[in-house]
């Protein structure tokens, strides 16, 4: 298929050949490339609300939010405020500052599960950060993860399932030992038996289970909540910690993420995204008990020059405040089911395979008509049908993340008629793509 550009996009281009001349493929993160959609990547320049413009000047209604964290949608007036008034007190100290407490109060008031936080610069660092603490905790090596989460790139966790099916891994990067490969273990989701199956036989060896409780990275694997409280038994029943990775759910699906929409305690959270209001911020919490582990309390060495920055504790501060406006996850839950039960209605209209798996406020375009709670249900070859719908929507005036394993987000700053905006637009690339 020829993908006809009907807007302005030379900017961008002229810039993307640029950046190949300073970073490697001309960007600073992979998917930014654009690799699989039509054209060259769109470099934005500016952002308010719902929409954001790129260098040719178009203008999106953005549901990749920044790949999560803007839930407030872009340059929202109050935390901008608190961002420049703290910025202008200086950026920072290296030493403890009111603003962490500030925000260290406010999660730690709102979250049942979690005692003592600790703060990090991003979610990878805040992955490897309760890797390390679940090992030092349980004097144990190996961890257990599944086919399908992405835990940022934390060395032990870019990792492929090997041949079998309770598969010691295989490094899926360049640069990673198979030593650090080997020692985790890789599981397809919600099959409690295999499951139970390797821990029988390895819990003596493994340290922790990490897990997306809302796999968010290879399209939206919504899994139910008796495997979520399958994870928690078993983990008890052999000794072994259980990490929720919220870098995407918390803050997302409600204040309390993943755990307190299905009501499981994991031992250790990770944070991310939503956390730092649009700035680099990452955090893992626990128990008191498991926290006092870290140092300088415990062993478990951790540090950061720039964790709690208090430019980017003044953005987390501010947009939780707003997360917890009452009403706030409810209203965002409820435009996002509009929103996705429009286009799936349409397409059950049209008989095109396509539906809407959402949760709060993250959605999913996936292909096909049966529920997919598996990386191993998506078939590769519908990724041609997300290329169509990507270009018709950049055409149209709305930007989806370039890949069709990502999810899209809504935000606060989308409005019932930007969302109806978004059902009509979508369906056009739909009629193209179909
Ligand atoms: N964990 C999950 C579930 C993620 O989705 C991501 C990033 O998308 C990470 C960890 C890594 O976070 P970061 O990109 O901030 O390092």
């Amino acid at each position: 298929m020829k993908f006809e550009q009907r807007i302005p996009r030379q900017t961008s281009a002229d810039l993307f050949t640029e950046a190949k001349e300073y970073f490697p493929g001309g960007v600073n993160s992979p998917v930014r490339a654009f690799r699989s959609v039509s054209g060259p990547p769109l470099f934005i320049k500016e952002g308010k609300g719902s929409r954001m413009t790129d260098e040719d000047d178009n203008v999106f209604l953005d549901f990749c939010c920044s790949w999560g964290p803007l839930i407030h949608g872009h340059a929202n007036d109050y935390i901008e405020g608190k961002v420049i008034e703290t910025v202008r007190k200086g950026t920072s100290f290296g030493t403890p500052n009111r603003m962490g407490n500030r925000l260290g109060k406010l999660i730690l008031d709102n979250h049942p599960y979690i005692e003592r936080i600790r703060f990090v610069s991003s979610g990878t660092e805040a992955v490897m950060s309760a890797i390390r603490l679940a090992r030092g905790v349980t004097g144990k090596t190996k961890i257990l993860k599944f086919d399908g989460c992405y835990h940022g790139h934390v060395d032990s966790l870019l990792v492929k399932a090997g041949s079998g099916l309770a598969t010691f891994g295989t490094s899926s990067s360049a640069g990673v030992p198979e030593a650090v490969a080997k020692d985790t273990l890789i599981l397809p989701l919600n099959k409690p038996e295999l499951l139970e199956e390797t821990l029988g036989k390895y819990a003596d060896d493994i340290a922790c289970i990490i897990v997306e409780p809302v796999p968010a990275n290879n399209g939206l694997l919504i899994q139910d909540k008796e495997w979520l409280e399958c994870l928690r038994a078993k983990a008890d029943k052999h000794n072994v910690l259980l990490i929720f990775d919220e870098v995407i759910s918390g803050f997302r699906v409600g204040f309390t993420g993943a755990a307190g929409y299905y009501d499981v305690k994991p031992d250790i959270i990770t944070f991310g995204k939503v956390i730092g209001g649009g700035f680099p911020v990452g955090a893992y919490a626990a128990s008191a008990e498991i926290m006092d582990h870290i140092s300088p309390v415990g062993p478990v060495y951790q540090a950061g020059t720039l964790s709690a920055n208090p430019v980017a504790m003044a953005a987390g501060l501010a947009a939780l405040e707003l997360c917890l406006t009452p009403g706030f996850y409810e209203l965002q839950a409820k435009k996002t089911h509009a929103m996705a039960t429009a286009i799936e209605a349409y397409a059950k209209e049209k008989g095109y395979p396509l539906h809407v798996p959402h949760i709060g406020s993250i959605f999913w375009l996936a292909f096909g008509n049966e529920r997919i709670t598996r990386s191993d249900q998506i078939d590769p070859a519908n990724m041609e049908y997300f290329k169509v719908i990507h270009h018709e929507l950049l055409q149209t005036g709305v930007y989806l993340g370039p890949s069709g394993y990502e999810v899209g987000f809504v935000s606060g700053a989308h409005s019932v008629a930007d969302l109806e905006e978004a059902v009509r637009k979508i369906c056009a690339a739909m009629d193209v793509a179909f």
